[in-house]
């Protein structure tokens, strides 16, 4: 396969880890809750969904951390590369797609968000756009409670 297949390419600061995806993503969301905040060192998270049969790793292997104590009511698996520390993204077991950290896309100003969740975890400094769509807490298959702004 030619890298002109690919629609999106990124990876680590240090360069020893690689990805590209050849699909478009099934889904793009911020995430404010208490688990993303201390596993990024952040205030919130920026996932981008691609289907797992998508992406193709290359360099080194993703060193994972497994939590079963999530907010997100199921187990995750944040992973990173073991010499730079950059999170690329997250593995949740089961899920057919994997959550991709829009800051290790290279096409990331390409990429808008309008689905925040967690938002009743959100920093106070925060503001967001009108077209945002807020959610209290998860959104599971589109039964998330709005966040009244
Ligand atoms: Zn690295
Ligand atoms: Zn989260």
């Amino acid at each position: 396969m030619t890298d002109s297949q690919f629609n999106y390419t990124g990876g680590c600061r240090c360069g020893s880890i690689t990805y590209r995806i050849k699909g478009e993503p099934t889904w793009k969301v911020n995430c404010h809750c208490n688990w993303c905040q201390t596993t990024s060192g952040n205030v919130f998270r920026s996932f981008i969904l691609f289907n797992e049969t998508d992406i193709t790793f290359s360099g080194e292997t993703l060193k994972s951390y497994t939590d079963h104590k999530t907010e997100h009511g199921r187990p995750m698996i944040n992973q990173f590369c073991s010499n730079c520390g950059t999170i690329i993204g997250i593995k949740v077991p089961d899920m057919e797609q994997r959550h991709i950290s829009l800051g290790s896309i290279d096409q990331r100003y390409e990429i808008d968000i309008v689905d925040n969740i967690w938002v009743q975890e959100a920093h106070k400094f925060l503001s967001f756009p009108d077209k945002s769509e807020l959610y209290k807490a998860g959104y599971w298959n589109g039964t998330g409670e709005k966040f009244k702004k």
